[in-house]
Parts: C-alpha cells; sequence; structure tokens
C-alpha cells in the first residue's frame, strides 16, 4: 500500500493510492500514527477498505501533506553511510577520508519536517550554504529495545523519501549537526509510506538527486556502509526506540559540499529527489520573506 497524508480542505486525513486517486482511511484510524500503532490487524483493515471503497478522491485535487506531518520526537539520521559521500565530506572539510566504524546519528528537529508539496525556504541572513541530500528512510513500526538484526526487517512499517536538507556553514561551525540540519522545513518528506510488505528488499533500490534536472547524486542503497538492519539493531542497544520513528538512512555522493569548488543552492532551484519503487519528492528552494 501507498499511505498518503492529504489535505482536501479539512485539515490532515489518512489515505492510501489507488492509481491516481486517494482512498479516504479516517473510518480505520484517524492519522498515519495511529495505524501505525494500531499494528498489524489495523493495517489489514486498512488493506481492506482500500479494496473495498467506491468513494475516491482525484489526487490532483488534494494536497499531499509530509506521510507523519509531525513526528512524536526528532528525525533520527545516519550521517557519512556511504563510502564515497564520507570520503567527499572528509575531504571538503580539509580533513584526512576516514570511515567510520560505528553508525553515526544525528537528529533534524522534529519541527523541520514538511510535505511533497511545500517550498524550501532559503535566507540569506541565516545561511549561505543550503544543500542537498537525497535518503531513503524508515519507519518503525513495531518499537522495542535490544532488536536483534536478524529481527529488524519485521520492526519497519515502511519507508519514504528524505530530503535531508543541510545548512553547511551552521553545520560546520556548531560543530554538532543538530542547528544545521534543524532549519525550518529542512526536511521534506514523502510522497507517501510504501508499506515493508511491497519492498521486501530495500538494500536493492536505487535513489539519485536531479537539481534543476541535473543528476547530482546517484546510487543504491547497496552501498551503504551500515545496512539497514545493523542501523535499527545498534540504534537499539539499550534505547527504546518507538513506532512512528523515522529513520533517514544516509545520502550518497554528490551533494554540493563536496564539489569542486563547492556549489550551494540558489531561489528557484528544484530538487527531485527519487528513490526506486517509492517515487519522486520535488521541492523548489524560494527566496525567504
Ligand atoms: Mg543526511
Amino acid at each position: 500500500m501507498r499511505l498518503v497524508t492529504y489535505d482536501a480542505g479539512g485539515g490532515a486525513r489518512l489515505g492510501a493510492l489507488r492509481a491516481d486517486t486517494v482512498v479516504p482511511l479516517d473510518m480505520v484510524a484517524p492519522s498515519m500514527l495511529a495505524l501505525i500503532d494500531g499494528g498489524p490487524q489495523l493495517l489489514q483493515k486498512a488493506h481492506a477498505e482500500l479494496e473495498r471503497a467506491t468513494s475516491t478522491i482525484s489526487l490532483s485535487a488534494v494536497r499531499l501533506l509530509a506521510p507523519i506531518p509531525r513526528p512524536r520526537q526528532d528525525v533520527i539520521c545516519l550521517g557519512m553511510n556511504y563510502v564515497a559521500h564520507a570520503i567527499e565530506s572528509d575531504r571538503a572539510r580539509g580533513r584526512e577520508p576516514k570511515l567510520p566504524e560505528h553508525p553515526v546519528f544525528f537528529t533534524k528537529a522534529a519541527t523541520t519536517v514538511c510535505g511533497p508539496d511545500d517550498d524550501i525556504p532559503l535566507d540569506p541572513r541565516v545561511t549561505a550554504q543550503l544543500d542537498y541530500e537525497v535518503e531513503l528512510a524508515y519507519i518503525v513500526g513495531r518499537g522495542g529495545v535490544n532488536i536483534a538484526r536478524e529481527d529488524a526487517l519485521n520492526h519497519i512499517f515502511g519507508y519514504t523519501i528524505v530530503n535531508d536538507v543541510s545548512a553547511r556553514d551552521l553545520q560546520n561551525q556548531h560543530q554538532q549537526f543538530y542547528k544545521g540540519k534543524s532549519l525550518d522545513r529542512s526536511c521534506p518528506m514523502g510522497p507517501w509510506i510504501v508499506t515493508a510488505d511491497e519492498i521486501p528488499d530495500p538494500m536493492a533500490l536505487g535513489l539519485r538527486l536531479r537539481l534543476n534536472g541535473e543528476m547530482r547524486q546517484n546510487s543504491t542503497l547497496g552501498d551503504l556502509i551500515f545496512d539497514i538492519p545493523t542501523t535499527l539493531a545498534v540504534l537499539s542497544l539499550g534505547q527504546t526506540v518507538e513506532p512512528g520513528a523515522i529513520v533517514s538512512t544516509g545520502t550518497p555522493s554528490g551533494v554540493g559540499m563536496g564539489r569542486n569548488p563547492p556549489e550551494y543552492m540558489r531561489a528557484g532551484d528544484v530538487m527531485e529527489a527519487e528513490v526506486d519503487q517509492i517515487g519522486v519528492l520535488r521541492n523548489r528552494v524560494v527566496a525567504a520573506r
């Protein structure tokens, strides 16, 4: 199933896609988080409703929001999780390239999340170095602590696309990633969640980012340093991971910071973040007012 959170004029509602229409699922659950909390039984009900529903809304008549418009906690991210990106990042910062021996976790504030139709503000008073990062994100379904690597995929509810928009100057000057990764609307997400049953092998997915139509990033999840099961096993070590948590798995090489000379985004730029079997997340950069 492709699950969406949409607004047809009356606020955020849960739905599922059938071809290019939305089947409302608010009689199943009031929100994506409520659906996740309901576990496999509620997901089964959503499936049944999708099969049986006769009333649908044209996708062109709704505004898609982020699948989880306001997460319960900050978005958990992996840094330096592709070899070529780890090398380009170290070089850009004048450091000898060194691959991480353990997964590098950081977070983006929950307030950063925005949807597939949202514009990303660029305010020259805040940053001169706005950059893009296409990523596959997984949504935790069943929570837990000390989740075994072998069991990790069973804890995943579904997958979506995240563009980990980053203010490199803030990221570098504050030493810790949180500030440079947490500007308002710096976490476009969507356009939907594809449920885990439809992606049995997430490590086979390709992902890419086009800036104004030009291919800038192009890789596959098979290139991850720490694969998806490993990230969840390590994250949950002695630390409870709750249903609805969003974990973004890191970005491949090709970011603006890694170019020679570095190239950052300008107002008017259009980012298209794409992941196989999910779709395209398209957002425009606009001058902040
Ligand atoms: Mg990232």
